[in-house]
């Protein structure tokens, strides 16, 4: 399915050949829709590359292995894996740091700057075979993992980026969690892996399933932020201020309550996007009780934690994935990504 331009997708058929000696060619299972796959639809990522086959997040069985590829990597033909959606060049300042490789100046991703124009053509996971190029950081799937788990490894290693390597929570610590999206959830999940304890999630009455999922999950405490006041309600349920909170939703009123809300020298992770909306926050604040606040890009160095995670089968990470689409049906899905009906969490394409 190429995105020709912003705004038209296509069918479009292209010839299958053997891998390169350094790539892998995988059969897609599934790629799970992200809501930067509606950003790139509408063209407001600056760094597409159109046309392009979107999709970062997938999962694939590996049909044929270059033998480069084979050398590094060891995976055999019908081992299902998941690619991080940046690939880094391997080899400048950044590249050489074990977190913060996504900030490499030629890093390439993924269904979003690697146009299907340029060979090997197939490099998004809205295709029925992608090629996995030189420098692709993969993981590999237990027997037991089920693909729609697995197309989240990117997703679930921002949950643990935003949790470890930014948040940098403890055992003990009490932690509110703002935004009730997939984002969240993973959160949620990485959080219990820290030891963190009370975790309160805020969300809103139309999230109920998000919000569902949430107490499978194992959170201590929702809060509807519609029909409570978070700045009163969270202290009396956990007995004072969290020590974190990590807000995702990028909503600014969200973000002023996540700085009112945390304990005095707490920590504020805030990754959500406002699309380029400002937020207000007087910084005499943040001074006088002694606050940090960490912003970030997800995931670099955190999948093979999140990998962990999955292939675990701790948590029903499966679940996040409730809306499914045929490839045809991609169109659709970005719709209801943009604006998701009654009980949607995330969408995800299922391939045959
Ligand atoms: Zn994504
Ligand atoms: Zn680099």
């Amino acid at each position: 399915m190429v995105l020709v331009e912003p705004g038209r997708l296509e069918i479009q058929e292209f010839d299958l050949k053997s891998p390169a000696p350094e790539e892998i060619l995988i059969k897609t299972r599934v790629t799970s829709v992200c809501s930067t796959d509606v950003k790139v639809f509408h063209g407001q990522v600056a760094f597409a590359r159109y046309p392009v086959i979107m999709g970062h997040e997938f999962t694939g069985e590996i049909v044929e292995i270059g033998p480069q590829a084979a050398k590094k990597h060891s995976v055999k033909v019908g081992d299902r894996v998941t690619p991080e959606p940046y690939i880094p060049c391997g080899h400048c300042e950044w590249c050489r740091t074990n977190y913060h490789y996504h900030n490499c100046p030629s890093v390439g991703l993924y269904g979003i700057s690697l146009s299907c124009k340029i060979p090997p053509y197939l490099l998004g996971g809205y295709s029925e075979y992608v090629y996995l190029v030189e420098g692709t950081i993969l993981h590999k799937l237990s027997p037991n993992t089920s693909d729609l788990a697995g197309s989240l490894s990117s997703v679930v290693g921002n949950g643990v980026r935003w949790v470890k390597t930014l948040g940098q929570l403890s055992f003990g610590e009490s932690l509110v969690i703002s935004g009730a999206g997939s984002q969240g959830l993973c959160t949620l999940a990485a959080a219990r892996e820290a030891g963190a304890s009370p975790i309160v999630m805020l969300g809103l009455s139309s999230d109920a399933s998000r919000l569902e999922l949430a107490k499978e999950m194992g959170v201590d405490y929702i809060v509807e932020v519609d029909r409570q006041d978070p700045i009163q309600i969270v202290p009396e349920l956990i007995g004072g201020p969290p020590h974190v909170v990590i807000e995702t939703s990028g909503v600014p009123e969200a973000i002023q309550t996540a700085v009112r809300l945390v304990r005095p020298s707490g920590r504020v992770v805030s990754i959500g996007l406002s699309g380029g909306k400002s937020t207000s926050i007087v910084f005499d604040e943040l001074v006088w009780r002694d606050i940090t606040i960490v912003c970030g890009k997800g995931q670099a160095g955190n999948v093979a934690d999140a990998m962990r995670l999955i292939n675990s089968g701790k948590y029903p990470f499966h679940k996040i994935n409730n809306y499914h689409y045929q490839l045809t049906d991609l169109e659709r899905a970005l719709v209801e990504t943009e604006k998701p009906p009654m009980g949607f969490i995330k969408g995800a394409v299922v391939f045959d």
